[in-house]
């Protein structure tokens, strides 16, 4: 047997894969070879390094450093997806549609206060319900000095976690200057989701009638009565809608709402 054939073979042959023939040609070859004993020696040196099994354990290293990248890339994205759902879910504002029983319009009886700004020396005027007033303003009423006038009083009985939008107008309408005002109960996405939408707890209430002239903004509250008009209007992002409005358009989205309640009050 040539040496170039045996080292060929050698591999094999120490892997049990010759057959018994050439397994002993090899044997006796080697017997007499220095050469190939050498060669031999040789291999065997680097396969007790066991190179297969480095090689499985660098591997596995590989793949749980790439696991472990691609499970922390994963996280990242599921978690910015979360954040990104929960921010839209608080953000976003449904309104609610007219409900009778627990969106309901009081009216209440009270004056107009002149108070000062300590900080600026302004003067602007507040309107106080008659049930609530102290005694030095209970004696100017009585005295005539207060002027008793009738408001509005919006509340949403039982309704969890509401925003309420008002927007109101003085609008001429048939040679008649008319209050017309339009609100609408919001919820977020996330309050309709995570909260319930009745309790028997909570109410809203917020006095409408005062609401100045969105036109002007800046300018005092209107603070005489007047002709009004209350709409329920379940419209998404009123205020903003209606403050693009002309007169005449602002007073032709009532069609688009419910009346809730009309009558003198300031
Ligand atoms: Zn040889």
């Amino acid at each position: 047997m040539k040496c170039s054939i045996v080292k060929e073979l050698l591999p094999s042959y120490r892997d049990g894969l010759t057959s018994e023939e050439t397994a002993k040609d090899i044997r006796e070859h080697l017997a007499g070879c220095k050469d190939c004993q050498a060669y031999e020696k040789e291999i065997s040196q680097k396969t007790s390094q066991d190179p297969s099994e480095e090689n499985a354990l660098e591997l596995l290293k590989k793949l749980r450093a790439k696991i472990r990248r691609g499970s922390i890339i994963a996280a990242v994205s599921v978690s910015v997806l979360l954040i990104g759902l929960i921010i839209f879910a608080r953000l976003y504002w449904i309104p609610l549609p007219f409900d009778a029983n627990r969106m309901v319009v009081e009216t209440f009886q009270g004056v107009f206060v002149t108070e000062k700004d300590p900080d600026r020396q302004d003067e602007y005027k507040i309107l106080c319900e008659l049930d609530s007033l102290d005694l030095e303003t209970a004696n100017k009423v009585l005295n005539g000095e207060y002027e008793i006038v009738e408001s509005v009083l919006t509340s949403a009985r039982g309704i969890n976690d509401v925003s309420q939008s008002v927007r109101s107008r003085i609008i001429e309408r048939d040679g008649q200057e008319i209050r017309v005002l339009y609100y609408c109960y919001s919820k977020t996405l996330w309050g309709s989701i995570f909260h319930g939408d009745f309790s028997p707890y909570r109410e809203s209430l917020t006095a409408v009638g005062i609401t100045q002239n969105t036109k002007d903004i800046g300018t005092p509250p209107v603070c005489k009565p007047l002709m009004t008009e209350v709409y329920y209007l379940p419209v998404r992002n009123l205020t903003e809608k209606l403050d693009c409005l002309s007169d005449e358009e602002f007073d032709a989205m009532r069609e688009q709402g419910s009346l809730i309640w009309s009558g003198m009050a300031v």
